[in-house]
């Protein structure tokens, strides 16, 4: 497929109420689109690194400019066959793995939909029902905190996710264990402690969760590995994994037992299969994480977690979880409850809403 145009968005998506991590907190959630013409066909990619680098060292508005300005160049009147073609394109661009994403997705929706088949079987993957968990924010009020881990427990929710910071970890973690014994718990620490913490998450070891979701920081592989050294409950890498090189490392070293993968966090698809593949291959689990994308990167996400591996559920949140309405259309509803099933039309399934698209536009570029 020879690469036409490329159009990028900078979109401001209102939240219900601000998100708040170990990180900080957000009222919006700011995300780039693409949209990639080539052969007569269009695809749609997202990428969602936050407003502010937070999270990671990328953030939205960056992203925009480094696709504008030398990625989205470099890709116009290519023809681009696979998403390791395209890979390969960008190789030479150090980092920035959320900006390869926005591409990467677009390309890969582009594939399919030249291809007439659905995203989550142009990747590989075979059954179109995705298992989806609870996830909830760091709060202040313990109390509303049970009630809802309690409403989510009775309505089926297959794990509960809770965001562990420093001033809302340990106590409101026991309160919530004791109050629901048996049921899958984790908690996501978003790289807010220290190795110097052990002692922490030596107590945190005797309260039976699944795992510890990167407890220590961003860019760690070796301190993970001596804190899994210690721990029985394992640790699960997020923000830690942003390449196929890291994975390697994290596996050689024995710093995680699962991973959490996300598409923009790795680079794209593209890099997300490789990953998956290796952490098969070394027996560790996979499930797909997400970045409060609208419906159009989250059904990106969603057609990923198809695929073999993908052993623990999703972070996939109904549209009204988060928004009250979605920059993208369909909006995602579950199919029955905790879980999402795939669309079998071609491509990803999902597109922007023309309407919401312009009025939430913070900058837009045309590549021709
Ligand atoms: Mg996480």
């Amino acid at each position: 497929m020879r690469i036409e145009s490329i159009e990028l968005f900078h979109v401001r998506m209102p939240l219900k109420e601000p998100w708040r991590t170990a990180y900080g907190s957000d009222s919006a959630i700011e995300t780039v689109l693409v949209r990639m013409q080539a052969d007569g066909l269009e695809g749609w990619g997202e990428s969602s690194p936050l407003a502010q680098p937070c999270y990671s060292p990328e953030y939205a508005g960056g992203v925009f400019a480094v696709v504008r300005d030398i990625f989205a160049p470099r890709l116009l009147g290519k023809t681009i066959c696979s998403g390791e073609e395209l890979q390969n394109e960008l190789a030479i661009y150090k980092g920035n793995p959320f900006a390869k994403a926005a591409l990467d997705t677009a390309w890969w929706d582009l594939h399919a939909r030249s291809r007439g088949l659905p995203l989550y079987k142009a990747l590989g993957g075979t059954n179109p029902v995705v298992r989806a968990g609870a996830d909830f924010g760091v709060g202040d009020s313990e109390e509303q905190l049970i009630e809802r881990v309690g409403d989510a427990l009775s309505s089926g929710a297959p794990r509960i996710k809770l965001k562990f910071a420093p001033g809302w970890d340990l106590p409101v973690l026991r309160k919530v264990r004791s109050r629901f014994p048996e049921a899958t718990i984790h908690i996501d620490c978003n790289s807010g402690y220290r190795l110097e913490d052990e002692g922490l998450f030596r107590e945190i070891d005797e309260l039976d969760l699944a795992m510890i979701e990167q407890p220590l920081r961003y860019d760690d592989i070796a301190d993970h590995a001596a804190l899994q050294s210690v721990l029985q409950t394992p640790i699960c890498l997020d923000e830690s994994i942003n390449s196929v090189e890291r994975t390697q490392q994290a596996i050689r070293l024995g710093a995680c037992r699962w991973v959490n993968i996300k598409p923009g966090r790795v680079g794209g698809l593209t890099v997300a299969l490789r990953i998956r593949a290796l952490c098969e291959a070394a027996g560790i689990g996979c499930w797909v994480g997400g970045m409060l994308e609208s419906a159009l990167g989250a059904m990106h996400c969603a057609a990923l977690a198809t695929l073999p591996n993908f052993t623990y559920p999703a972070d996939l949140f109904p549209t009204s979880r988060f928004y009250a309405v979605d920059l993208s259309t369909p909006e995602i509803a579950f199919s029955r409850p905790w879980e999402v099933e795939l669309p079998e039309q071609p491509g990803v399934g999902a597109r922007p809403d023309a309407e919401r698209l312009k009025d939430w536009c913070v900058a837009k570029a045309v590549l021709r």
